[in-house]
C-alpha cells in the first residue's frame, strides 16, 4: 500500500499505466524518496523525484519509461505514439477517431 500522497501521483497518469509506474513508487518508499511528479509528456512518462534515487531505482524508472512509450496509457495494451493533435501513446483501439489513426486506416 502507497501513501496518499504518491496514490495522488499515480493517478496523474491513465490506468494502463499504473502496472509499471506503480513498483517504482512503491520502491521510492522503500527508499525513503521523496516523488516530486508523475506525469505524461510527449506521450511518455516522466517520473520526478528528490533525486535520492539508488542505482537500481534510476534503472527501473528509466525502463519504466521506456515501456510506457510502447503501452497503451489507457488500458496497458501494447500502443504505439500518436502523432495527430496532442500527443498520446495509445493502442488502436484507443487511438480510433484520432484524425492520425483514422488516416492511417485510409
Ligand atoms: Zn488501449
Amino acid at each position: 500500500m502507497i501513501n496518499a500522497e504518491n496514490q495522488g501521483h499515480l493517478e496523474c497518469v491513465g490506468k494502463g499505466w499504473h502496472p509499471l509506474v506503480l513498483p517504482l513508487i512503491e520502491q521510492c518508499e522503500a527508499e525513503d524518496v521523496k516523488v516530486f511528479q508523475v506525469k505524461e509528456k510527449f506521450g511518455g512518462l516522466r517520473f520526478y523525484t528528490d533525486g535520492n534515487t539508488s542505482e537500481k531505482l534510476n534503472h527501473a524508472i528509466d525502463s519504466a519509461e521506456v515501456a510506457c512509450a510502447k503501452t497503451c496509457e489507457e488500458c496497458g495494451a501494447p500502443g504505439t505514439l500518436r502523432t495527430g493533435g496532442w500527443l498520446k501513446t495509445l493502442c488502436d483501439e484507443h487511438a480510433k477517431g484520432r484524425k492520425d489513426f483514422d488516416h492511417a486506416q485510409d
